[in-house]
């Protein structure tokens, strides 16, 4: 007969590759969902496989259980929650918290388990894996917690550091807790945990404290990625195969995750964790003077000029999220297709607020995934586009990317809008976007703004386009 433990490492492999298969399945939009659901079933019978094991092998009390059961609820009121009322618009803060909660609960794990380690089961590898957790999970802690202010755009997490040399200090810092890590293997139980923790405190703040909002997206992946590598170290410490498992993929997948950012924003990670990238600045002269020539336009005007056209790209960006005007394009789009128009929607990777994020909205409005073109694969056809509409994106269409070697943006490559016949923008304001900076692409001489919440904008388009017939 299988003993207990066989039984459940059997589970856990069940649910590792469940958990690939989801994953590998969350990497189209047409099997995201189902994979989603997949990886989380495998979390399921991973957390019951866990629950069910320790009831089987351990002699817990009656005190241990409701603690269990308590820890359980509560976490998963929390999460429930908070996944339903958060608005879609906060989706990359809320992965910033989940992330933080990641490697907060490795520290308290492996702090946990440190507490019931004698002398004599101080094995250097136990000792390596509970620092290392207690290290990286504190990291990912702080370092989570300060992207997430940045992405909320609290004032304070803009503030710079005052550290005269931050470089220096954070390899100071590097080094302190390399000896630290030393301490602990060679038998040191107790307080070089602490002092680790202390120290890789000091490390989430000074590390994510100097990069510029801009660039938090591939913070975010990083911070992913380590919370996974915490998770791993925790499985380690406390040999849980499933966890160790986990732990990995999501160490892998952030890291994946990590280098597709950088490199759609054309960066190298070195350059974003310590480059000079910061929020703000922009080209020498008044943001007046580069949009003296803006033109605006009305709804009417727009029905007209594309009842001309023959082919339209939708860009959509940050502000097509806020507005929730995803349904709204798709009816104009359908319009549009209806009168013979080929439509097509131009997708930059780091569009909207996390990566995916306009997939996701158009998705939810039911767009063909046939109509979204990746920004590589629509660059080169734009100068055959008639009509580019530009809804609530501005970054990812602002064209000092490629003139301005001192922009924050230098570098990142951008959906080539102006290249159309004519451009449409719609948003409310000449406010600039994302990353602080000015966009002469509204000035352009091919471009008409369109001064109105999107949603609304697209709906009197909506309106205008029928009336014309
Ligand atoms: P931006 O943030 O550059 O611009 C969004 C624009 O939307 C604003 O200029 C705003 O102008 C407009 N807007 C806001 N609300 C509305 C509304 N209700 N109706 C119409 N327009 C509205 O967005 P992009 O998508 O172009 O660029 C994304 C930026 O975010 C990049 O800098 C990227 O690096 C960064 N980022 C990306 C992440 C990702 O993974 N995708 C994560 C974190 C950051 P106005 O106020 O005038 O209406």
């Amino acid at each position: 007969m299988f003993d207990s433990q066989i039984i459940v490492n059997l589970t856990y492999v069940v649910a590792a590759v469940l958990f690939i298969v989801g994953l590998k399945m969350m990497a189209h939009p047409r099997s995201a969902v189902r994979g989603n659901l997949i990886s989380s079933v495998a979390m399921l019978i991973a957390v019951v496989a866990t629950a069910a094991w320790i009831f089987v092998d351990t002699n817990d009390t009656l005190a241990g259980w409701l603690l269990i059961g308590l820890g359980l609820a509560v976490g998963g009121v929390i999460g429930a929650v908070m996944a339903v009322k958060v608005e879609m618009t906060q989706m990359p803060q809320l992965v910033a918290l989940f992330n933080g909660l990641g490697g907060g609960a490795s520290v308290l794990v492996a702090g946990a388990e440190l507490v019931g380690v004698t002398d004599a089961h101080a094995t250097v590898d136990v000792m390596l894996a509970i620092g290392l957790s207690g290290l990286i999970g504190t990291v990912t802690f702080w370092g989570s917690l300060v992207g997430f202010g940045k992405l909320q755009e609290i004032d304070w997490f803009e503030k710079p550091l005052p550290i005269p040399m931050p470089q220096v200090f954070n390899a100071l810092v590097a080094v302190l807790l390399l000896i630290m890590l030393a301490v602990m293997v060679s038998g040191g139980v107790g307080w070089p945990y602490l002092v680790i923790i202390l120290l890789a405190t000091v490390l989430g703040f000074t590390l994510v404290m100097p990069i510029g909002g801009a660039d938090m997206p591939v913070v975010i992946a990083l911070l992913n990625s380590y919370s996974g590598l915490a998770a791993a170290a925790t499985g380690f410490v406390i040999d849980n195969n499933v966890l160790i498992i986990s732990g990995s993929l999501v160490g892998a997948s952030g890291i994946i995750l990590t280098q597709i950012m950088c490199k759609a924003m054309n960066r190298s990670l070195v350059n974003v964790l310590f480059g000079t990238m910061q929020a703000g600045g922009g080209p020498a002269g008044s943001d007046d003077e580069m949009y003296a020539n803006v033109r605006s336009t009305s709804a009417d005007d727009i029905a007209m000029i594309l009842d001309t056209a023959q082919r339209v790209v939708f860009v959509p960006g940050y502000g097509l999220a806020v507005a929730q005007a995803q349904h709204a394009v798709r009816d104009l789009a359908n319009l549009l297709s209806d009168k013979g128009i080929e439509v097509e929607y131009a997708i930059h990777p780091v569009a909207g607020r996390m990566p995916g994020h306009m997939n996701v909205l158009l998705a939810e409005a039911d767009v063909p995934y046939e109509q979204l073109k990746e920004m590589d694969e629509i660059n080169p056809t734009l100068g055959q586009v008639d009509v580019a509409i530009v809804i609530g994106a501005n970054d990812v269409v602002n064209p000092l990317a490629n003139t301005d070697p001192n922009s924050p943006i230098s570098g990142m490559p951008i959906i080539e809008v102006d290249k159309a016949r004519t451009v449409i923008v719609i948003k409310r304001s000449l406010s600039p976007g994302f990353a602080k900076i000015p966009n002469p692409l509204f000035a352009a001489e091919n471009t008409l703004m369109f001064f109105s919440d999107g949603k609304k904008a697209v709906l009197d388009i909506v309106g205008a386009v029928k009336e014309l017939g």
